[in-house]
């Protein structure tokens, strides 16, 4: 399963020599150049002086560099980091540079010329938290620094590149979902991001506050999708930031595509104590199955109270992130869907022909779940 997100071919030697010309970051770890009139071996970014093509030779590998006799450059020393890592340090480089600023993960991936998506997922992986994390982790550094070096707290926390005091308390992000009296005030004090995009299942709208998504809807219109989360949240602060919900938007289409099984999405959602259960009952049916109303209710302890599954299950904010979809009638057909019965459809079906791929996929294969988990 191909993850990277780039679509360069550096199969020929004049694509290869073209990267070289342009000291290509892409290309690094892609392949190396070694010089023969030198005897050493560069990344394709390397700053050395541009030899001439006809002294230039390239391998895949630095093992297969060195067993033609080369030895590795001092100046760009292809074998140090891999790949992967180097794109972590350069992002981690480009966060350090300036605390005070705010990098987005648009912007850092431009910085570093990696897709968000990837960027999130590796920085995750080599970093143990996301950029964002890693930001705000490095702000209170700053933070407690200035303090105790006593600094007054109003400038000490701007400086810290914290927009007022108050944000300044606001944290740790929990695990726990939004305050109900925050969602019955229509969000009043909170600030909710969203952004929509096209899909296979028609156009998906997410939004999050601070502590995590609060909305993922489908529907033909995106107006529409708007308007419905504008009456929703009318009294937060609502801010269209396509950036933000980026890395959200990749774990929506890759699973659309067979290729996620599950959200690694922090959820803050308003619930009452019996959509809580029935939600949490949901979230625990396996990909690629199904349950009927009154097995989620007898699940939950209340076996006679398959209406009231079935209107949690309609009630239910998030798509996918909680799978109602997986929730179909006793007899087998499908009953209703908050997004749409046809939704309903491919949702199952792509899940269903997925689960059995999975199944007669031999041991061993890695696949984008496992790599997430492995972490
Ligand atoms: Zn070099």
């Amino acid at each position: 399963m191909k993850t990277s997100h780039t679509t360069q071919d550096w199969s020929t030697d004049d694509a290869r020599w073209t990267a070289v010309n342009r000291r290509d970051k892409d290309a690094d770890g892609e392949f190396f150049y070694a010089v023969k009139t030198t005897g050493v071996f560069c990344r394709p970014s390397c700053a050395s002086r541009l030899p001439r093509r006809e002294n230039v030779a390239f391998f895949n590998t630095t093992d297969d560099a060195r067993a033609a006799g080369f030895r590795d450059c001092k100046r760009c020393q292809p074998g140090g980091l891999p790949r992967e890592l180097e794109i972590v340090r350069r992002a981690c480089a480009a966060l350090d540079a300036d605390p005070q600023q705010r990098l987005t993960l648009a912007q850092l991936s431009d910085a570093v010329h990696v897709s968000p998506f990837h960027l999130q997922r590796l920085f995750k992986r080599v970093v143990g938290v996301s950029p964002r994390q890693y930001q705000a982790a490095q702000r209170g550094a700053a933070l407690r620094d200035a303090l105790s070096r006593g600094a007054d707290v109003t400038r000490a926390s701007a400086d810290a590149g914290f927009s007022s005091p108050s944000r300044m308390y606001d944290t740790a992000p929990a695990e726990l979902g939004m305050a109900p009296s925050a969602y019955r005030r229509k969000g009043a004090g909170l600030t909710v991001r969203y952004a929509s995009a096209p899909t296979n299942l028609g156009i998906v709208l997410v939004a999050a506050t601070e502590k995590g998504i609060c909305r993922i809807a489908f529907g033909d219109d995106e107006t529409a999708l708007v308007d419905e989360m504008r009456d929703e949240f009318a009294n937060a602060e609502l801010i269209a930031d396509t950036a933000a919900l980026a890395p959200f938007i990749g774990q929506i289409r890759a699973y659309l595509h067979g290729e996620r099984e599950r959200f690694d999405l922090p959820l803050d959602i308003a619930a009452t104590a019996f959509q809580q259960r029935v939600w949490d009952a949901l979230r625990r049916i396996p990909y690629g199955e199904t349950r009927s109303y009154s097995e989620i209710a007898e699940s939950v302890g209340s076996p006679r109270a398959v209406r009231a599954v079935a209107s949690a299950c309609a009630s239910n904010p998030v798509a996918l992130a909680i799978p109602c979809h997986r929730v179909i009638h006793k007899g087998g057909s499908l009953a209703g869907y908050r997004w749409g019965l046809p939704r309903k459809t491919v949702l199952l079906d792509t899940e269903a022909q997925h689960a059995a791929d999975t199944t007669r996929r031999p041991a061993g294969t890695a696949t984008i779940t496992d790599l997430d988990h492995a972490a």
